[in-house]
């Protein structure tokens, strides 16, 4: 890795830019594909990273394939798998400030945040999943027997592991969504072979190193970088891939589930959203503003459930849409590293222009910026947080995932329906209702069409409660117990006795 601008305070220590495949850190085959790594915060190119071809692919799945069918992995006792796990979680611990500093390099996500959210969900997941490992069961079956009528059966199935696991991942929790899927498919008995986004692959490589010193059996876990089209389409396309469990764009999604129904890959797609905060009109408003505009503006905006979709029953409108304008006016943006920055840079300038482009257009269709609304003049991707006003259903920032600091607001008039202004969207992902009514909270929640619906909170993430979406938000469920079926298949034994 090519350390080319002097890291920024605090010293972040690079990762070696090499592959973790079958227990070692290699190079590539093809010495001179990298891809460069940009400090979002200024725009700077700080590093670059390996851009895998098919063939680095082919050797990190068949070392997996090999690891997965050996007598060690197959005879390894579950708790060992757990421990393994456990392992992970110290060092991750012991080196969490260092990789805080490294996320947050790479991809201009707050310090502070990084370090007690993103790094602490990490490091809490190696130990939830290392517990289930040991906890895999399956069912006991009464049959019905037709012939001969008088035949007495057994019957039973068992969870096996579904094989050799890709884990795609994006941008906007790299090193929370490596673990969200390395986790699981170690504990439920899989190998893994990683692929961070192009984006953010800093934190997944230096993990590799701490895979490395944890002691777990070469191939168990393979990390190969690169480019979508390329490393990841490779995985996709692989025949010794059992499972893709992706996290991404929906129009990623979509491409690799069709690429996998050549070789009938099982899949789970963690995919985009356009999730509403409905503020009803007896809601406590000293909860529900702030928690609108943080539902919309943490990790500025980049996150698959942030409440882009405001809301609000009419008496409460304006009160509403002032709060959350004044909060977005104030919130300051700034370096990762600078304690008083509030909102960080998106990730891409590209990302940055995508969303600048379309609050133009919403602007251009009759919305109104109540705060922020245009592209700041400094270095770096940053978008200032936003408030559109007046956003009619059929206007573009109403309609697109904008994975950006964005907020749409429109208001709920006495006879409209709302659930169908929830549901008027074709994603499914999250939704948030704010009222002092639980009795009303439970009735709409369930006619919410969306994998997570808060009440009077918003972006709670748990890793017992599980997590996914419905409609294009995506396919499957993480987390908690759902996580057992992701990663393993049930096998029925059938005996008569
Ligand atoms: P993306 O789809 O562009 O990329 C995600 C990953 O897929 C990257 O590693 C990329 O290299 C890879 N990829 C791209 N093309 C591929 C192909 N043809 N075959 C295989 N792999 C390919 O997504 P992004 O821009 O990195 O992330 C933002 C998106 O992720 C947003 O839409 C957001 O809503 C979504 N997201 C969803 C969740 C969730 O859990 N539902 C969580 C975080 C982000």
């Amino acid at each position: 890795l090519t350390d080319i601008a002097s890291p920024p305070t605090p010293q972040v220590r690079l990762p070696q830019g090499r592959l973790l495949l079958n227990g070692t850190l290699v190079e590539p085959l093809e010495a001179g594909a990298t891809i460069p790594v940009i400090d979002p915060a200024t725009g700077r190119q700080i590093a670059t990273i390996p851009a895998c071809s098919a063939a680095d692919v082919d050797r990190a799945v068949a070392a997996a394939h090999r690891c997965f069918e050996s007598r060690e992995w197959q005879s390894m006792r579950p708790i060992d798998r757990g421990r393994l796990l456990e392992r992970l979680a110290l060092l991750v611990e012991e080196h969490a400030d260092e990789l805080a500093a490294l996320e947050s390099l790479d991809s201009g996500k707050l310090l502070a945040v990084t370090r007690a959210i993103d790094l602490q969900f990490t490091i809490d997941g190696l130990r939830y999943f290392a517990g289930w490992a040991s906890k895999i069961a399956g069912q006991s079956i009464a049959l019905n027997p037709l012939v001969p009528e008088d035949a007495t059966y057994r019957a039973y199935t068992e969870r096996r592991p579904v094989g050799v696991v890709a884990g795609i991942t994006p941008w906007n929790f790299p090193i929370g969504q490596a673990i969200q899927k390395l986790a699981p498919a170690i504990a439920f008995g899989c190998t893994v072979v990683l692929k961070p986004s192009e984006e953010t692959s800093l934190t997944t490589l230096r993990l590799g190193e701490l895979i490395i010193e944890a002691g777990f059996p070469a191939g168990a876990v393979n990390i190969v970088t690169g480019y979508g089209q390329e490393a990841g389409a490779a995985l996709v396309d692989h025949p010794l891939v059992r499972k893709i469990a992706f996290t991404g764009s929906t129009a990623t999604g979509q491409r690799i589930m069709a690429a996998a129904a050549q070789t009938m890959k099982r899949v789970t797609l963690e995919l985009g959203g356009k999730s509403p905060t409905i503020i009803l009109a007896d809601a406590d408003l000293e909860r529900a503003i702030p928690g609108a505009a943080m539902a919309i503006f943490a990790n500025s905006g980049q996150i698959c459930t942030a409440g882009s979709r405001l809301l609000v029953e009419a008496p409460l409108y304006d009160q509403v849409l002032e709060g959350v304008a004044q909060i977005a006016r104030d919130l300051k943006l700034g370096s990762a590293f600078d304690a008083a920055t509030q909102v960080g840079p998106l990730i891409s300038k590209r990302q940055r222009d995508r969303v600048g482009g379309i609050v133009t257009a919403g602007l251009a269709e009759g919305a109104i910026a109540m705060a922020g609304g245009k592209v700041v003049d400094r270095e770096g991707w940053f978008y200032p947080p936003t408030v559109l006003a007046g956003v009619a259903r059929q206007m573009t920032p109403m309609r697109e995932e904008i994975f950006g600091p964005v907020l749409c607001a429109a208001r709920v008039d006495e006879g409209d329906d709302l659930v169908k202004l929830a549901n008027d969207t074709p994603f499914g992902l999250g939704a948030s209702i704010w009222t002092r009514n639980l009795d009303r909270a439970h009735l709409l929640a369930d006619r919410i069409d969306a994998g997570t619906v808060w009440l009077n909170t918003h972006n709670v993430l748990d890793l017992a409660m599980p997590f996914g979406g419905n409609k294009l938000s995506g396919i499957g469920r993480e987390f908690g117990y759902e996580a057992m079926n992701a990663f393993t298949e049930p096998k029925a034994i059938c005996l008569r006795l």
